[in-house]
């Protein structure tokens, strides 16, 4: 097999170009697991680990701007404050070690709809940056992935970042898993309460926005048990979920109403 280690971002789009069956590689946390499984033989792997400026994240005119090479563990210890939502998911994923070398950037692009990144980035209006030999474009992450495992991205087009508004109130993430850690979800809601967005995770083809739940959440203007219990239920209305060896569809609806009405409530006495 083929291992391609450009030095710099433009080499590594010419690179791109040049091999669009090579599969590109940062973390290696999804990539090598399927290559251990042979569920993926690519001729040529595609590694970006020696491209800087992909590690980097910085803030601009109320946006964060997150390379796609940052790890959890960086978007724990250093983006708390700007972007709670995605900290809180980031503490969520696998053990140290996993979230020291898995990135945003990998997360987006395996696509899984059980990603724990991608609910809050659903949530907070995200758009995803991508980039190659011809130039770039940002798209939104709703249109970026396209389906379970799915995205957008070009035969010659790598994912350089992803931007997220600055969080403008309260963020919250909740997961249930079949243990506490180390766990891919049953399901998970992430709210976001300066957008109004929220966005359910596994449990549909991709990240799913409870739109009814959203358009009463915009209409409420205190929190009681009643509507707590009313929004919980138009999340769980909006889920797609299937039986698996995680769980059932029906149990999934059940933990979906319970993490909406608990991630409400959180972020509600937050606002204050
Ligand atoms: C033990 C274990 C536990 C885990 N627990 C969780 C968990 O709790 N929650 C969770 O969400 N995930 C979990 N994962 C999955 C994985 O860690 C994450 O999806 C992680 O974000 C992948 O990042 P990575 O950098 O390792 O990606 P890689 O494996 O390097 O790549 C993943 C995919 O993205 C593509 N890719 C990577 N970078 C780019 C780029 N710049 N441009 C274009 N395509 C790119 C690759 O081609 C590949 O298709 C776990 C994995 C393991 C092995």
């Amino acid at each position: 097999m083929e291992f391609l280690q450009p030095p710099t971002w433009r080499e590594a789009l010419e690179t791109r170009a040049a091999h669009p069956d090579a599969l590109p590689i940062w973390g290696g946390t999804d990539v090598m697991v399927e290559m251990n499984f042979a569920r993926k033989r690519p001729e040529a792997l595609l590694d970006l680990t020696r491209v800087d400026e992909l590690s980097r994240w910085s803030a601009q005119d109320g946006w964060v701007r997150i390379g796609a090479g940052v790890s959890y563990t960086r978007v724990i210890a250093e983006l708390g404050s700007e972007l709670p939502g995605l900290a809180i998911a980031s503490r969520t994923v696998g053990s140290p070690q996993i979230r020291n070398r898995g990135t945003i950037g990998g997360n987006l692009g395996s696509a899984s709809p059980a990603g724990d990144a991608l609910p809050p980035l659903f949530a907070g209006g995200a758009e995803v940056e991508l980039a190659s030999a011809r130039g770039s474009r940002r798209v939104p992450v709703d249109d970026f992935v396209t389906g379970p495992k799915r995205t957008c991205l070009g035969a010659d087009e790598l994912i350089t970042a992803v931007w997220m508004p600055r969080a403008s109130g309260p963020q919250q993430f909740a997961k249930v898993g079949t243990r506490n850690a180390m766990v891919i979800a049953v399901c998970s809601f992430a709210l976001d309460l300066g957008t109004g967005r929220t966005c359910i995770g596994s449990a549909g083809p991709r990240p799913l926005r409870a739109h009814d739940a959203e358009a009463f959440l915009a209409q409420q203007d205190s929190l009681s048990d009643d509507v707590a219990a009313r929004f919980g239920e138009l999340v769980a209305a909006a889920a797609s979920p299937i039986d698996d060896v995680r769980g059932t569809a029906a149990y999934r609806r059940h933990a979906l109403s319970v993490l909406a009405r608990r991630t409400l409530t959180w972020a509600w006495k937050e606002r204050g």
